[in-house]
This record gives C-alpha cells, structure tokens and sequence, in this order.
C-alpha cells in the first residue's frame, strides 16, 4: 500500500486522546498503556512525525495542561525548570538570563518564535535530536533530569540520558517531570554558537562552553556540542587541553585541533561530515573567546 510519507497538514492516524491535569494522572495512562503511548508537549517534533505517519500512536497523552509541569524555580544554588516549560518561557525569564545565560542563548536559537511559543524543554531533550540546540548548553552546566513513573522518581545526569538518534534512557512509563540545572560558580564565562542553512533550521553544528579562570589560568572548562556525533556530546579530551593551562592562542589552537578529531559527524540533509569537521574548528574557537570575553568583562564589572 502507498503511504504518503510527505507533511499531509493532517493527522493521518487515529487515535485516542488524553489530557491529564496532574502528574500522577499521566503516570497511571503510562503505566496502564505502556510503548502504544506518546506523549505530547508543544507537539512540534511529534506531530510533524504522525504527519508524515513516521509514528502511529494508538494513544497521544497531552502533558500541556499539567501546571506542576511548567515553572523555572531559583533555589540557591540551582535553578528547577519543569518539563512543559515553554522555550519563549525560557527566554523571557529574568532568571534564566541572568544565572544561566548559555541557556538563554540556546533557547533564543530555537527556530521560530512559533516554535518556541509550543516547543517545550522537556520536548527538545526527549525528542533527542543529535542537533538540538538545548542539550550542549544544558550538558555544560551539569545538569541532571528527574523522570517520574507510577513506581517512583529517579535522577538521571544529562550526560547519561542520550542514547543514539531520537533514543533516551526514559522507559516507557516515564514521564520527564523537571530539569535541575546548577548554577556555575561565580565569574563563569558562557557562550553557545550555532551554525544553521537558515534561522529557522536546526544546527549543522552547535557548541556551547563554560570556562573560569585563576588570573589566566583554566579553573573550569566544560565544552559540548551538537549535530556532530550520534547524541549531543560533552568533548572531554578538548576540555582537557585547556584545564590548569594558561589561556593561550597556542593552547586554544590545539584544543581546536583536538575538537575536530574528538567529535564523530556525518554526512546528511544538512551538511557533510567535512564541513562539519571544519566548521567545529571554527565554532569552538569563537565561543572560548566569547566566553574568556565575559570572564573579563565580570572582572571588569564586577
Ligand atoms: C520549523 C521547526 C524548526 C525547529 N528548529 C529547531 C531549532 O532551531 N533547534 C532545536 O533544537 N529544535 C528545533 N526544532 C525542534 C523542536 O521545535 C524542539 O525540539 C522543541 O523543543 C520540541 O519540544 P516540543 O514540546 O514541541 O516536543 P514534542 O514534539 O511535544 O515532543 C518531542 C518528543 O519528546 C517526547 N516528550 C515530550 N515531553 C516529554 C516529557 N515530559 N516526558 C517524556 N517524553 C516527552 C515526545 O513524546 C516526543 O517523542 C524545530 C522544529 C520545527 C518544526
């Protein structure tokens, strides 16, 4: 039979819709319907797949309307972000600019203003696009995720949450409830890049980085990035270049060369494995400098 695999505007699938008020409510469809549910946040990952009848869920449980899912929660020396959290959410809070500002950055790359006022933080994790522009910031700040199933809660540290392509550790009665995100340390520089076909599109390739110095030597120094390897990465070989050195050119050239042979790209719709090779180069050496900038700058200021 021939199956219209290109966006039909329509949802070409039935299937039966629930939409819980209460954490726990949704836990219990889970538990009760297992793999045949979706669930459903700002819906643009999933409905775009339905569409193009890449999934046929028998179920689609809405997480929209759970208020207890959407806050961003300053607590000393953390900030909690709820699941259903709106990317626009993110942008417009006060808090999230001035404590975590890689994260602010990210979300403000995130297509659309459309999309950001439907996408959610939870959606862009569990979607676990290789390319997604929240995970490299998120994964520099050591963030760890909470999931909640009718049998408990367990925490799980983002950099274990990444399994291949659209794959996370989440079983199939787990609902991702929050995104507990530490604050860095005092005098943190951050940056986060991105290289895209337009503005609208996901990442060819994306970097995020967090540095702190002792006069100029590296204290701290966290570098992930996107749309290079299978998942989101952390590049601990490049970190370790940098780390209890002196911010040199010398030492920023060789953790760029270093980046270029740590990460893993791919050929695909969006760009070539050269480019990208190329590209990260370029990115990861711009956004050191940006980051050492705003370490100055806070000196400066501060
Ligand atoms: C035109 C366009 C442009 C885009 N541009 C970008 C971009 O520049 N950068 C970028 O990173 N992304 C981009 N995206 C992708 C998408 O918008 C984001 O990933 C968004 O954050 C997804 O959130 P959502 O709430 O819409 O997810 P949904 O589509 O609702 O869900 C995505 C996946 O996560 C699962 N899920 C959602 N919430 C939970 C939860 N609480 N617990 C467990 N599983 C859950 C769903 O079942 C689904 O598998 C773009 C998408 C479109 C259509």
């Amino acid at each position: 039979m021939y199956i219209n695999r290109v966006n039909t505007k329509i949802l070409p699938v039935e299937f039966k819709y629930f939409a819980p008020k209460t954490v726990s409510e949704a836990a219990s469809i889970l538990n009760r319907y297992g793999e045949e549910v979706r669930i459903l946040a700002g819906g643009t990952d999933l409905l775009v797949k339905v569409k193009q009848r890449l999934i046929e869920p028998k179920y689609i449980l809405n997480v929209k309307g759970i208020e207890e899912l959407r806050f961003i929660e300053d607590r000393s020396g953390e900030i909690g972000v709820g699941a259903a959290t709106k990317l626009s959410e993110l942008v417009g809070s006060e808090i999230i600019k001035e404590k975590l500002p890689v994260l602010h950055e990210a979300a403000e790359a995130v297509g659309s203003v459309q999309i950001r006022n439907m996408g959610t933080i939870g959606g862009n994790l569990c979607n676990a696009s290789p390319a997604s522009d929240l995970a490299p910031p998120l994964l520099v700040l050591n963030t760890s995720v909470k999931a909640y199933s009718s049998s408990g809660e367990r925490v799980i540290p983002l950099e274990k949450f990444f399994l291949g392509p659209g794959e996370t550790v989440l079983k199939p009665d787990e609902l991702l409830v929050e995104i507990k995100i530490p604050c860095p340390p005092e005098g943190t520089g951050m940056s986060f890049l991105k290289v895209a076909r337009t503005s609208m599109d996901l990442a060819k390739a994306n970097v995020a980085v967090a540095i702190k110095l002792d006069g100029n030597t590296v204290k701290l120094c966290r570098i992930a990035m996107g749309s290079v390897a299978p998942t989101p990465i952390r590049l601990f070989q490049t970190e370790k270049i940098l780390l209890g050195s002196e911010f040199t050119d010398g030492k920023i050239e060789r953790a760029v060369q270093t980046a270029s042979e740590e990460i893993k790209p791919i050929t695909d719709i969006r760009s070539t494995a050269e480019y990208r090779r190329e590209v990260s180069k370029v990115l990861v050496r711009r956004a050191l400098k940006k980051a050492y900038e705003r370490v100055k700058e806070g000196e400066i200021n501060g």
